[in-house]
């Protein structure tokens, strides 16, 4: 039995509700497929919202007694949960390159980076504060406290099947919330091991609840509607997102938002130039681009367009194209047929418009959802991809002339996740890292994500922070108690 058969023999594949594997109410299951094959390598218990409500009345169950657990002990169990990731490295790894196709080695990662928002979270949990003051009129006494906002859902997307739910999960818990979470339908494994090793850490039944399904709206709605729930906690399209705001409106839910991107990524004439091509290498193709932090737009000084492009283009050509979990793999495929198809219609629509292909734009022959790693130059503003966001391997650079031009091109779009720039220059950098309208800005380096640190967007990119100091204040409200003076 090869080491993919007998992980997949071993992971869990029902509802996990109230600590317990459980089957759907209707008995559904759906189909898990590797896209690196196409071939189906499980099935999974489809949850309806019969299934969703029986996993909200466990969490109203238990919310009361676990917002009154000891922070200690809250911290003590999350701290627990990262030791048991960590050791479970190659099997959530290998679990994700098979769900998801991302290479082992970015899995692997994944699997540290996702961790550590369980340990950053466990170290929170013990330091939520409140504040005390005096009335400034001298009449009275302020005392401010913070109490977990409740019951909470999460809806998290296939790009990162472990980190986007740690990464809610890991404040949640430490809030002292309890969470049901609904992962996407093409990588629902990872976070049903997830889901397993967080009760072997000690979480008490019913703190977590796992929904996979393949229709997510009969499990999200009658949850939202639920008066019950106090909390929806996304990461996805600005689309969805756009509808669970609306949907959130009817209970008055309070939402955290992580919704799409569309990076820039600029190059100043001043800049490093071997620097920022593997800055490029990583903002662009890390996850095989399949990330709403990724460089959606590379816009370089006509100065030092041409040897930036180059020298991007013979590092894209390069990268070998395969299955993730295959030896020397340093790109896996897309997540499905649909994504794929989106990212060919994206290169085509820019090469009708004028781009030019310096390598690669086709999609892969044969089984599974490859796609060329493609770069293109002279991207003409009109072309869809300069507004839309990728989501595949696929370099589209620009040239500018001017730092002005560069920061009007940046801000000239609804989203405002990330950005991305080099230069050399102190003065220049501080000065557009103000100017640019985004939660994030990287200044000569590509990757940006760290626990450590507040991750979200403005503008059509959505509401809230993860991670982070500010990370955990999405799971908790505030109180004012007036006192006498
Ligand atoms: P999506 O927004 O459709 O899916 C994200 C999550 O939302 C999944 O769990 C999905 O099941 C759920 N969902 C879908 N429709 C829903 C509904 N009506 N009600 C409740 N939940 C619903 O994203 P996608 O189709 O997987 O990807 C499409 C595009 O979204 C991508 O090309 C990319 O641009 C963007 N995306 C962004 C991120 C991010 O991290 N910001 C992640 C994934 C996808």
């Amino acid at each position: 039995m090869s080491s993919i058969a007998r992980l997949l023999a071993s992971v869990p594949t029902r509802l996990w509700i109230d600590g317990a594997d459980t089957d759907p109410v209707d008995g559904g299951h759906f189909s898990v497929v590797n896209p690196a094959t196409g071939a189906v390598v499980a099935e999974v218990a489809d949850a309806r919202g019969k299934d969703a409500l029986l996993a909200l009345d466990a969490a109203c169950r238990v919310q009361d007694e676990w917002a009154a657990t000891a922070p200690r002990e809250r911290s003590r169990i999350l701290r627990r949960a990262w030791e048991l990731v960590v050791e479970r490295t190659e099997d959530l790894a290998l679990l994700m390159t098979v769900e998801m196709g991302k290479t082992l080695a970015e899995s692997r990662g994944e699997v540290a980076y996702g961790a550590e928002f369980l340990r950053w979270f466990s170290e929170e949990a013990v330091r939520i504060g409140g504040r005390y003051t005096e009335a400034p009129s001298g009449n009275g006494r302020i005392l401010v406290t913070k109490a977990p906002v409740g019951p909470c859902l999460a809806i998290t997307p296939w790009n990162f099947p472990l980190a986007m739910g740690t990464r809610k999960i890991g404040p949640a818990l430490a809030a002292g919330c309890t969470m049901i979470v609904k992962p996407a339908e093409d990588t629902p494994l990872t976070m049903l091991l997830l889901a397993e090793i967080l009760a072997e850490a000690g979480l008490p039944a019913g703190v977590l609840s796992v929904l996979p399904t393949s229709d997510a709206a009969s499990v999200t709605e009658p949850l939202l509607a639920d008066p019950r729930l106090r909390k929806v906690t996304f990461t996805g399209s600005t689309r969805v997102g756009k509808l669970l705001i609306e949907q959130s409106a009817q209970q008055v839910l309070r939402t955290s938002m992580e919704l799409g991107g569309n990076a820039p990524f600029i190059v100043f004439d001043d800049a490093d130039v071997d620097g920022a091509v593997t800055g490029a290498m990583a903002a662009k193709m890390r996850n095989g681009g399949e990330a709403c932090t990724a460089a959606n737009r590379i816009l370089v000084h006509n100065a030092v367009r041409e040897e930036f492009t180059a020298k991007l283009t013979e590092r894209i050509a390069a990268l070998r194209v395969g299955p993730g979990y295959e030896d020397g793999t340093e790109l896996g495929p897309l997540i499905n047929d649909r994504q794929r198809g989106a990212v060919a219609a994206l290169v085509a629509d820019a090469v009708d418009a004028g781009a030019r292909v310096r390598t690669g734009g086709h999609v892969v022959d044969g089984p599974g959802y490859f796609f060329e790693p493609t770069v293109l130059d002279e991207v003409p503003a009109g072309a869809r991809i300069v507004r839309e966001e990728i989501f595949g391997p696929v370099a589209a650079i620009t040239g500018f002339d001017t730092e002005a031009e560069a920061i009007a091109a940046a801000n000239d779009t609804e989203y405002g996740l990330a950005a991305y720039f080099y230069t050399r220059d102190l003065d220049r950098a501080m000065r557009v890292a103000a100017a640019l309208e985004s939660g994030m800005v990287g200044v000569n380096r590509g990757v940006i994500s760290d626990p450590a640190a507040p991750f979200g967007g403005v503008k059509q990119s959505g509401l809230g922070s993860e991670g982070g100091t500010e990370g955990i204040d999405e799971y908790l409200s505030t109180k004012y108690i007036a006192l006498p003076a």
